[in-house]
């Protein structure tokens, strides 16, 4: 894997979340040392800097609760671009901004997973599901709506870029989940999302809800995204967020989950969103953020034998 080349995409996107503050993620993570920790690791890096949103055009829908519509589709144009050609040169890393810029980074690797003949598959570690349409959204915040417009689900068409290659939502494990909408809910039941709530990780742990996610990426010889929402995490650990919900991933649930991730092979890029360094203590939840992407590329405390979830290591 260290043959890897990582391409680190800055998206100073915030017109989807509820506060301001989401344009700093980029730099912050910049500051917090991403690109060095991954040349410590082994791996070249290519940072492209922060990319601009395609140009605004006039978009409107009828429920007036929506914010900042014509910006966030002027992103997700530009996001979904960048996406599919850099999943061409090597593993993105997307430093947001916020979470609707997974609109962009999901569709475009669903393209380029197309292109390459396997099945695309998302882990989805945040509080919210984030499974909105633009009819049943009621803050109006468009990271809200991600993964609806990414799984397919109907009423983005005439607003949003049409969706190419839809998510099967069946291919979405959500973990970590703990504020959910009625009308998420409902959706979330009849889609068929795998989803596990904190209560599902207090009664299991979280190494068998994802070990058994990764045997399935594995026997489809998928290609797995994370995506990753700082709210996630535990408040406590990682107050640099606009949506902080108490109950979260500990340190060491979240580490955890990493190391799997590493151990399988099977990750081919990552979404790091939902840092508001204006709301962070000193830099902590950036740094978190760094030193848990450093466990999902391979740093580990202890040598000890991994397990094998695909039978011929694939270069990637
Ligand atoms: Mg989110
Ligand atoms: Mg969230």
């Amino acid at each position: 894997m260290v043959s890897t080349t990582c391409i680190v995409l800055g998206i100073p996107v915030q017109e989807g979340a509820g506060r301001l503050g989401c344009d700093m993620g980029p730099s912050a993570f910049r500051t917090a040392g991403l690109v060095t920790e991954l040349r410590n690791l082994g791996y070249a890096v290519e940072d492209r800097g922060n990319i601009a949103p395609a140009p605004q055009r006039e978009v409107r829908h009828p429920n007036g609760a929506i914010k900042a519509l014509p910006e966030t589709v002027a992103w997700t144009e530009a996001i979904s671009e960048a996406a599919y050609q850099a999943s061409g040169d090597g593993m993105p890393i997307f430093i947001g901004g916020d979470h609707s810029l997974s609109a962009g980074s999901m569709t475009g690797l669903a393209r380029r997973a197309a292109k390459e003949g396997h099945e695309f598959f998302v882990l989805w570690l945040d509080s919210h599901p984030d499974f909105h349409t633009l009819e049943t959204t009621t803050s109006g915040n468009l990271h809200g709506v991600p993964m609806a417009y990414a799984t397919g689900l109907r009423g983005f068409e005439g607003f949003f870029p049409a969706v190419a290659n839809p998510l099967k939502p069946e291919n979405v494990c959500m973990i970590g989940i703990r504020s959910v909408d009625p009308a998420e809910r409902s959706a979330l039941a009849t889609a068929g999302v795998t989803v596990h709530d904190m209560r599902a990780i207090d009664e299991n742990g979280v190494a068998p809800l994802l070990d058994a996610f990764l045997k399935r990426v594995a026997a489809a010889d998928g290609i797995l995204h994370v995506s990753l929402d700082v709210d996630f995490l535990d408040p406590g650990i990682a107050p640099g967020v606009g949506t902080t919900v108490p109950g979260g991933a500990t340190f060491r649930e979240a580490h955890l989950i990493m190391e799997m991730l590493h151990d399988s092979g099977l990750v081919r890029s990552i979404d790091l969103v939902e840092l508001n360094p204006f709301l962070d203590e000193r830099g902590r939840t950036a740094l978190l953020m760094v030193d848990l992407v450093s466990s999902l590329m391979g740093r580990r405390v202890l040598d000890r034998p991994t397990q094998s979830y695909r039978h011929t290591p694939k270069a990637h």
